[in-house]
C-alpha cells in the first residue's frame, strides 16, 4: 500500500525522459554545496549556483542561503525574496548566469518531492545532495520540462 502511494506521487513529480542539457560543476563549487549538506545534517540546507548556461551549463560558483523555513526544516527548505535578488545581483556583478537552486535531502533519497515541484521554477537546475547521517551519498540534477514535471539532467562534478 505504502510503496503504490509513493510511486503515484513520483510519477506526478518525475519524468520518465531525461533533460537534454548537463551539468559540469567545478569542484569549488561542488566541494561548497556538498560541505553544505553534510554540515546543516539533520536540516535541509539550500543555495544558489552559478556558471555560463548552454547545452552544458559550466557551474564555478556556489553560494550558500539561509533555509528561511519556519518549523521543521528537516524535509523543507525555503528561499527568500530577498536571497533570490541578492543572487540575481551577484550574477551580475560577477558578469555569470544564475543557473539554479541546489538543496539536500537528509537521509532520504535524491528525488525531488510535490513540494519541490511546487517551488521550481522553469530554465533553474535543481540539484539535490543526499546526505546519509552527515555523509554525503549521492547527487542527482533536476529541470522543469515542457509538461510542468522534473525531467533529470546528467551531473559531472
Ligand atoms: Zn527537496
Amino acid at each position: 500500500m505504502a510503496d503504490i502511494t509513493v510511486k503515484d506521487t513520483q510519477a506526478q513529480v518525475v519524468a520518465k525522459e531525461t533533460y537534454p542539457s548537463k551539468l559540469e560543476l567545478s569542484s569549488e563549487a561542488w566541494e561548497v554545496m556538498r560541505k553544505d549538506a553534510e554540515n546543516r545534517f539533520p536540516f535541509e540546507c539550500c543555495g544558489f549556483f552559478y556558471g555560463k548556461d548552454g547545452e552544458v551549463r559550466k557551474v564555478s560558483l556556489t553560494t550558500v542561503v539561509e533555509n528561511s523555513k519556519e518549523g521543521d526544516q528537516r524535509r523543507r527548505f525555503e528561499i527568500s525574496p530577498l536571497d533570490y535578488m541578492r543572487a540575481e545581483k551577484k550574477a551580475a556583478v560577477e558578469g555569470l548566469d544564475l543557473l539554479g537552486i541546489y538543496h539536500s535531502h537528509p537521509n532520504h533519497p535524491a528525488i525531488p518531492s510535490v513540494y519541490d515541484l511546487k517551488q521550481a521554477v522553469p530554465h533553474f537546475s535543481y540539484i539535490i545532495v543526499s546526505v546519509k547521517e552527515a555523509a554525503f551519498d549521492h547527487v542527482r540534477s533536476w529541470r522543469l520540462n515542457d509538461d510542468g514535471k522534473f525531467a533529470e539532467e546528467q551531473i559531472n562534478y
